[in-house]
């Protein structure tokens, strides 16, 4: 089979691998789409702190359950749509036990720390398979695992419907959180950022978008709060800046969901966090069950149509180095996907 092989930083190269071979409890996908993430554009870059070639990227993909081997996973046929969780972890530590498996001190994901799905087949536990809509725009759903992100980060920041957000950082994950939030019934949307072309893409989506370089920022935050800080704040930007306008943008009593990964030395406003009580919540991609309600929501279809317009490329595999190119150079891509077959 095809792999794309990371050989070194920078560098990568299509080469052929056997198919892997099933064990009890395991399936095989024969993969459509893979996802380029940013986090996979930071390890392909060396900025990432462990992971290192020559490995193969990847966890974002779909494809066709090409066979299965489970004595008690029932429910699947060969050539169904599906994908799979992409992170393996021990299934009897605490955090497993109650279904927080992305916790577990054994986690091990797909493209960071073991070989990811940028390959033909991928083999992942019979038990992570998730069955998606085979009529279903195939590009909508190689945007499974994004979406299990912004479901796992709209239920830590406990958002009830009506409730007004505030977004920092308007690329892929704050977009998708957008989408999310409107399918949670959400009041007002509002998105930061601080690239002209992010900004007005977001407002194309139908979002209200600021920019965190206005010198009336502020003021504009607190006004659209009408004074009183907003309930449910997301940091996706992984930036001091962003750092800085959460605790901000926070009412008292609210809740920021801190998404971007800072780099050490980050400062926060401990003073508006303990006087104002507000609640700081850290998030890891997301357990098993958010990654199922994803594949749900985009089975029911109803903010399909809205997800698609993420979907800025699509290359197919021979081009993946392009692809790479592309979005490091080229702000406007929001997600860029590959085409395996
Ligand atoms: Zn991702
Ligand atoms: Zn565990």
């Amino acid at each position: 089979m095809k792999i794309v092989k990371m050989t070194a930083f920078n560098e990568m190269s299509i080469q052929e691998e056997p198919i892997p071979e099933l064990k009890e409890g395991e399936a095989l996908i024969k993969v459509k789409y893979v996802g380029v993430c940013g986090s996979d554009v930071h390890i392909f870059e060396g900025k990432h702190p462990t992971a290192k070639p020559p490995m193969v990227l990847g966890h974002e993909f779909y494809g066709e359950l090409a066979d299965i081997k489970s004595t008690n996973v029932t429910g699947f046929s060969i050539g169904d749509r599906v994908s799979g969780h992409p992170l393996n972890s021990c299934g009897y530590c605490e955090h497993c036990m109650s279904g927080h498996e992305n916790l577990c001190k054994n986690v091990s994901i797909y493209g960071v720390h073991k070989d990811g799905c940028y390959a033909e087949y991928v083999k992942i536990k019979a038990e992570r398979l998730v069955k998606l809509n085979k009529e279903a725009d195939p590009e909508v759903t190689a945007l499974l695992e994004p979406l299990a992100v912004a479901v796992h980060d709209i239920r830590r920041s406990g958002l009830q419907a009506g409730e007004d957000i505030f977004i920092i950082g308007a690329g892929t994950i704050g977009l998708m959180l957008a989408v999310m939030a409107e399918y949670n019934g959400a009041g007002k949307i509002i998105l930061t950022d601080v690239d002209e072309k992010r900004i007005a893409f977001g407002r194309e989506m139908g979002y209200t978008v600021l920019n965190a370089l206005d010198p009336d920022y502020d003021a504009k935050v607190s006004a659209l709060s009408g004074g009183k800080g907003f309930k449910r704040v997301f940091e996706v930007s992984g930036t001091q800046a962003g750092w800085d306008n959460m605790t901000k943008a926070c009412g008292s009593g609210g809740t920021i969901v801190l998404i971007g990964i800072p780099n050490q030395g980050f400062k926060v406003d401990v003073v508006s966090v303990v006087l104002r009580e507000i609640e700081l919540k850290g998030v890891r991609i997301h357990p098993y069950n958010h990654f199922r309600a994803a594949a749900e929501i985009l089975n029911q279809g109803k903010i399909n149509n809205k997800l698609k317009k993420l979907v800025s490329r699509v290359y197919p595999v021979e081009n993946v180095s392009q692809a790479f190119k592309d979005i490091h150079n080229d702000k406007t891509i929001v997600k860029a996907l590959i085409q395996f077959s």
